[in-house]
């Protein structure tokens, strides 16, 4: 049967009673969105191939007590159910799953949780400072976010960084403002957010495999800026997250706000000498500049690092907050686990867990950041290609161990690029076991002042759990060896 209930009126104070809603896929994102709906009174039924572990079950259960339909396990998802008013789906799922493609071809809404949390903001709602990119996403809302409450604001990252936007949004207790972290994935099932400020860190070779292909991402990405409010944060050393901005339709009124290495001209926030400058979010432009911060308040001065902290500081200062909360903000901010993390130097070797660089272009910024390295790689490509990663890194390779699903795409970058650096590979069925084969052909590789750097370029799932597990098992193997 063809939808009956015009489900793109509802907000938070409408009624859903009736409005039938399939969520489609149980993960994080979608518990919130089906306990969402159901406490607004739809009717809901969520369908995962996969049973899960014990927490899914007690959030299933949990749910079914509630009167939702939970129907988890293998052919849960191959068909939609009839009578489908609207389908909110995990920003995992690609658009052309059977149950996707044919919610589509019947004319129903496919939303994210995204989207479903930008409809039910209330009439006080707190604005959204949006923040994507192919990397430094997660480090950059947690500045934000750190920032923000330096300033003294009910301030929360959410999004892809974990909690759920909903989860927030629903609150009664409320925010001020959300740091938004938005993937690519999420960025696709959204349609009618408009941020208040929003920023595009980069813009580089990443989940083509789901997109279908670099426009397709570079699409995707780009409508975070669609309806900006206040400013759209473009990287001024990446010409495609301007583009972006120059093609996106934004409220009238709101400015672009580059973010560079170099010195910042009016209009933008950069570095003069060792500080954070800003001459974007000053009285005159043409000649005044606020000074922000200094280097020395990072936890980590990386080239990279520092474009997170400039884009997250000009969000924050979009949003009104002063310069001394964006120096205490980010002097009070740690980066978080495996993300260029030491976990232990011995016979000079440093040995630094990257587990998070999934993709060629985050492994490029870590490998930059030392002199040497022993460099550990591999996993899944995710329609990534290593020549341009390998032609830029290989004067510092002191030598590579590879491991993976798709590490002979690497290998093969490495011979035609790189000849000269000696190449391990190393497989195992258990993670342990393999990461102990790693750390030993790693040290055999380093020497005295080598840093051997886990920065593999590549997903982790084909081997580990995830990124973490990834890194754990590596700091692991790396302590049981000294
Ligand atoms: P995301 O949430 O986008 O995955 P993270 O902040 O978790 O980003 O960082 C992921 C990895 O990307 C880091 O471990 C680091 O290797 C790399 N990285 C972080 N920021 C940047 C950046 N601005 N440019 C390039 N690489 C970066």
């Amino acid at each position: 049967m063809p939808s009956d209930r015009d489900v793109t009126t509802l907000g938070r104070e409408s009624a859903w009673d009736g409005v039938r809603a399939v969520v489609a896929g149980f993960g994080v994102s979608g518990f919130a969105a089906a306990d969402t709906l159901n406490h607004l009174g739809a009717d809901v039924v969520v369908l995962d191939e996969s049973e899960g572990d014990a927490h899914r079950a007690e959030q299933a259960h949990l749910l079914e007590v509630l009167g939702a339909d939970v129907r988890l396990g293998p052919g849960s998802t191959a068909a939609l159910p009839q009578d489908v008013d609207l389908v909110v789906t995990s920003p995992g799922w690609r658009p052309t799953a059977p149950l996707l493609a044919e919610a589509a071809a019947r004319g129903i809404p496919v939303w994210g949780e995204v989207e479903l949390a930008w409809r039910l903001r209330g009439p006080d709602a707190a604005p959204w400072l949006a923040v994507t990119g192919t990397n430094g996403k997660t480090t950059t809302v947690q500045m934000l976010e750190s920032i923000l409450q330096a300033a003294g604001l009910r301030a929360q990252a959410v999004g892809n960084v974990g909690t759920p936007i909903l989860e927030a949004v629903m609150d009664p207790a409320g925010r001020d403002v959300l740091a938004v972290e938005l993937s690519s994935f999420q960025l696709h099932w959204t349609q009618s957010m408009s941020a208040q400020a929003a920023a595009v860190l980069n813009l580089a070779p990443d989940h083509y495999d789901w997109h279908g292909g670099a426009d397709a991402y570079a699409a995707a990405k780009g409508k975070v800026y669609e309806r900006a409010q206040l400013a759209c944060v473009y990287n001024v050393a990446d010409d495609a997250t301007m583009r972006l901005v120059e093609e996106a339709d934004v409220v009238e009124g709101a400015r672009a706000i580059g973010f560079t290495l170099g010195i910042p001209e009016p209009g933008m926030v950069g570095i003069v000498d060792d500080l954070l400058v800003d001459r974007a979010f000053v009285g005159n432009r043409a000649t005044s500049a606020a000074e922000l911060a200094a280097l020395a308040d990072l936890d980590n001065a990386s080239p990279h690092n520092v474009q997170n902290a400039l884009a997250a500081a000009a969000l924050a200062r979009a949003h009104g907050v002063p310069a001394a909360a964006v120096r205490d903000g980010l002097r009070a901010f740690r980066l978080g686990p495996h993300r260029i993390s030491t976990v232990a130097e011995s016979g000079g070797v440093r040995w630094v867990d990257d587990s998070k660089a999934t993709n060629p272009h985050a492994a490029r910024a870590s490998l930059l950041a030392f002199e040497r390295v022993v460099w550990i790689a591999g996993g899944l490509a995710k329609g990534a290609a290593y020549g341009d990663l390998v032609r830029d890194v290989r004067e510092r390779l002191a030598g590579a161990v590879l491991i993976g699903a798709d590490r002979d795409l690497i290998a093969a970058a490495l011979a035609e690029h790189a000849p000269d650096v000696p190449v391990e590979v190393v497989d195992a069925d258990d993670a342990d076991v393999l990461m102990d084969a790693v750390v030993v052909a790693a040290a055999r590789l380093a020497r005295a002042d080598d840093t051997v750097l886990l920065a593999p370029a590549a997903a982790s799932m084909d081997q580990f759990r995830d990124y973490a597990h990834r890194g754990d098992a590596f700091a692991a193997a790396v302590q049981r060896r000294s």
